[in-house]
Parts: C-alpha cells; structure tokens; sequence
C-alpha cells in the first residue's frame, strides 16, 4: 500500500469531478460528501477510486463493511443465493431459517427470537412499536444527540434537532434525556459525577413529562452520529437499573455498535447487560442491506401475525449474508482483530493527540474511534473547517475518512475490522501527515 500512496502533489481526480459534478444534477443537495473522491471498486481496508488512486479506508462505508469490502466469500454465498430465488416474502425459506439460528448463536441466551428487517431505521421502529404492544404503554425514553434513523418514530425519539427541523410535529410520548460526554460534562466531578448527573436527570425527566405510560427507553451504546461520544464506564448499567426500577423495556440500538465494532460482538457486553430487545443493522450483512431485531419470545409474542415485518425482510439474498458474515467474522477472528489492532489505533493516536493543536480529544473502543478536531483545545470550539481540510489532505495522502458530530467536526476512525496492524499503522501514519500539513 505504501508504494500505492496517493502523493498530493501529484493526485489527480478529473474522473471524481466529473462524476460529482453529474451527481450534483441528479440528487437532491442532501447527499454530498467532503472528499471529493468518487469510489470505483473496495478490496478488503482499500478503496480505488475512478480516477485508479487507491486509498486506505476508514469508513467502511459508513461502518458496514466489517469483514472487509467484498470478502470473496461473502460475494460467493450471496451470489450463490441470487441464483437461487431472490425473494418469496413469507413463505419460509431454509436461508432464512439458518439466518436465524446462525444470528440467536451468536446473541445471549435470553434473546431467544428474531425478526429481519432491511435498514436500521426500519428495525428500530419495529423496536418501539414492538415495545409499545408489549408493555400496553406508550411513553418512550431517548437521549440528547440519540440517532436511531431518520423515519418518523425513530427521528422523534433521536435527539438531534437537524432530524426534526422543519418536519413538523414530532411523535407524542417522547421523553429525552442528556448523554453523558466526558469531554464536554456539565459537571466537573469526574466521570461517576458525570453518570449521577444523568442519571439524576433522566429521573427530573420523567418525573416532570411523563403521564404514567412508560414503555420503554431507548440508547446507542455510544452516540455515533452525535460524534462517537461514549459515555463513562458504568453508566449503561445504571440505565439498565433505571428501567428495571421503572419496570420499563431496556433496549440497545447496537446497528452501529455491534457485528465487532468495539471489540466485543456487541457493546452491551461491556458491561455484561442484559437488554431486553437489541437493534441490529450495518454490518449485518457487510454491504448488503440487512438489518434484524432481537428479543426475548416473551416479547415477540406481543404482535400477531402481520403486525411486524416488511416486503424485503428475510428474504434469501440477505439471509446468505447473514450467515456467511458471521462465518466469517468467527473463522478469522475479527471482533478479537478489532479489539487488539484497535488498541494499537489509540495508542498511536493518543500520541498524535498530545503534539497537534488541533485534536482536541480522541475516544473510542476497537476500531470506532472518535477524532474530535477543535480550533482551539483550551476553548474546545469545534471546527468543522479544519476538520474537512484533514480529511481532504488525508485523502491526498491515500486515507478516507469521514466526519460525524453535532458540529460535522469528529473525524471517524472505523476501518473494516480486518485491518492488518502494518494497514493500521499505515493509516495513522497517513493522519499524521495530514495532520503536519496543517500545523505548518
Ligand atoms: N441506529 C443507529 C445507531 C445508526 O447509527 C443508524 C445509521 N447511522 C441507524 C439507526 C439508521 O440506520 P439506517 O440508515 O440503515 O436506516
């Protein structure tokens, strides 16, 4: 790869301008990105765009592609299936059947049932829905900079006002509390402070919004559209002490947490807890549109026939995705990879940390890491344009990378969980350059 490095001087993208140019003509002004890159074809931890520049990437297109951008093997059994019957809706297929078993192996005992479904937007609605049945409440419990997706229900229990400017009314029965964020606490009494904090909010909350209907809450194990912010260690559990005292349904969208990413298969075993349902998408399939939902039988007994699913979900394509990524993620070890080249990540971009004026903090766990790039690290002002400036000159230099967060200034490091030490270190090296380029 090092010999591949894009060299700023000499990058040359008209092929990517063009196409940009076009793509400008046809979608509406909501889908861009900051890179002025347009992909042709990703192997593994690398990206060639149209132009034959190829790229370290740390995006996996939006932290999807855990296994690695077309593992031949999941290519292979998705292919094989296509083949085969690409959709038949409700009737069983024995695909979808080894889906299941292959996706409950792999969850705790108690969650014992699933459901299928194609996006993460689609499989937390049926979350809320499923936990609004199932308790006979309504109220449901979500927290400031929470993305869950952009539909309706989902977008009203988010809390990030850019999904709900301007769309009018927002679904009744939401009740929203603060995350904590250790790098911006409102409280200077260390991360316990941080989590009493919250959680005393949580409490005034509910205490002064809810109608007695409580069904239940909702949290991303970290914020990751909000900025890749994770709260201290131990806060999760007094959440799920919070609900348990409330009698409340404890659910965890793990549609980008899980599948690896943080080390552990999801990131609800950090804390060894216990949700009652746990939203599933992104890496599920690798790149091909899955997503599922997992409860207990006891929960999913709540709906009758028909009042959960969709035309896609289950069919046969997804479910050979299904199966073939979790072999694959067991035979090469991948949530182990993530856990240990992740580790080697931070070390190196903690040092990065201390010499550059503009990170302001760098947070994470396995391989999702958070850069949060300021203008100043005494003032924290977050800023975007030096944000887009990294990655455009990392981009120059052979990384991809994107940027997440309230303010788009939170550099995402979220390779596929396949990454090699050497690609990982490769990769920081390549930050830092961009990172010089700047400081000069
Ligand atoms: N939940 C979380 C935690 C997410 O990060 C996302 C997507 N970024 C979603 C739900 C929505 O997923 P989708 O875009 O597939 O609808």
């Amino acid at each position: 790869m090092t010999e591949s490095a894009v060299d700023s001087a000499t990058v040359q993208r008209s092929r990517s301008q063009e196409i940009l140019s076009r793509w400008g003509q046809t979608e509406g002004s909501f889908a861009r990105c900051d890179v002025p890159v347009a992909w042709a074809r990703a192997r593994g931890t690398t990206v060639v765009d149209v132009d034959g520049n190829q790229y370290l990437d740390w995006t996996s297109g939006v932290l999807v592609a855990n296994v690695g951008h077309a593992h031949p093997r999941l290519v292979a059994a998705v292919s094989d299936a296509l083949d085969d019957l690409l959709n038949c809706y409700d009737f069983a297929t024995e695909r979808r059947v080894l889906a299941g078993e292959a996706l409950l192996a792999h969850l705790p005992d108690h969650l014992n049932r699933c459901a299928f479904f194609t996006t993460g937007s689609e499989t937390v609605e049926a979350c809320l829905r499923l936990m609004k049945r199932r308790s006979g409440a309504f109220e449901i419990v979500g927290f400031h900079g929470g993305f869950h997706g952009r539909t309706p229900g989902v977008a009203s229990v988010g809390g990030l006002a850019a999904m709900k400017r301007g769309f009018g009314p927002i679904m009744p029965g939401v009740i929203r509390a603060p995350f904590p964020n250790p790098y911006r606490s409102p409280v200077d009494s260390g991360p316990d402070g941080l989590i009493e904090y919250c959680i005393d909010r949580l409490e005034d909350e509910v205490r002064a919004s809810s109608t007695g209907s409580l069904a239940g809450l909702i949290v991303e194990p970290y914020l990751g559209t909000a900025g890749f912010i994770f709260p201290p260690d131990g806060y999760l559990t007094e959440l799920q002490r919070w609900a348990r005292e409330h009698d409340v349904l404890f659910a965890v969208d793990e549609v980008q947490s899980g599948y690896g990413r943080t080390g552990r298969m999801w990131a609800f075993e950090w804390e060894d807890l216990e949700p009652d349902l746990v939203a599933i998408g992104k890496g599920m399939g690798s790149g091909y549109p899955v997503s599922g939902l997992a409860a207990r039988e006891s929960v999913f007994s709540a709906v009758g026939p028909g009042e959960l699913g969709s035309t896609f979900g289950g069919n046969p394509v997804g479910a050979a995705a299904v199966i073939e990524v979790l072999q694959i993620m067991d035979d090469e070890q991948l949530v182990d990879n993530a856990r240990t080249v992740g580790g080697l990540m931070m070390d190196r971009l903690l040092e990065l940390q201390d010499r550059s004026p503009y990170l302001g903090d760098v947070r994470g766990r396995g391989l999702v890491i958070g850069l949060e790039i300021v203008a100043d690290k005494r003032t924290k002002e977050p800023s975007r344009d030096i944000t887009v400036q990294l990655l455009n000159c990392a981009a120059d230099n052979g990384l991809l990378a994107g940027a997440v967060g309230e303010h788009g200034n939170v550099i995402r490091v979220a390779p596929p969980l396949c990454i090699t030490e050497d690609e990982a270190m490769d990769s920081t090296e390549r930050f830092a350059v961009a990172l010089d380029r700047l400081g000069r």
